[in-house]
């Protein structure tokens, strides 16, 4: 048996915090800001999987305003997603991702992230696709005002 699930998210860039992006801190000059560390890539890809399982989304599992979250690396966040799908007895097959961002550049830090999303999750770092485009200077994305990021995941059930 399989399934799929989508997920997006997107973040403000501000100045004073932390480009992370699947786990990894990229150095730029602005940041993510939210209730987390913000990692819109992360995100994106704990909704698909929590979609795919038909368990709602993030915000349902880790609400705004419970001090357990807050600032927390999301790879916290993607393990306890992970622990949902193996209780459900799901494998993820493969994630395809991007991000939609002006700048930074995410391309030389791809590889780390697959580690980063691949370890949680116990695949194979090569059956995580992470895409970067920018929004061609349009709109907020392309004013450099916030990040975006989309993912798909396939999974399937074992035994
Ligand atoms: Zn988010």
């Amino acid at each position: 048996m399989i399934r799929i699930g989508i997920g997006y998210d997107v973040h403000r860039l501000v100045e004073g915090y932390p480009c992370v992006l699947g786990g990894v801190e990229i150095p730029f000059e602005k940041g993510l800001k939210g209730y987390s560390d913000a990692d819109v890539l992360l995100h994106a890809i704990c909704d698909a999987l929590l979609g795919a399982v038909g368990e709602g989304d993030l915000g349902r599992h880790f609400p705004e305003g419970d001090p357990k979250w807050k600032g927390v690396s999301s790879l916290r966040l993607l393990e306890e997603v992970a622990m949902i799908l193996l209780q459900k007895g799901y494998q993820v097959v493969n994630i395809d991702s991007v991000i939609i961002a002006e700048k930074p550049k995410v391309a030389p830090f791809v590889d780390p992230m697959k580690v980063n999303i691949s370890r949680p999750l116990s695949i194979d770092p090569a059956a995580v696709s992470i895409k970067a485009t920018t929004n061609e200077k349009i709109g907020f994305i392309g004013r450099g005002e916030g990040i975006a990021a989309q993912a798909v995941c396939l999974i399937e059930r074992r035994g």
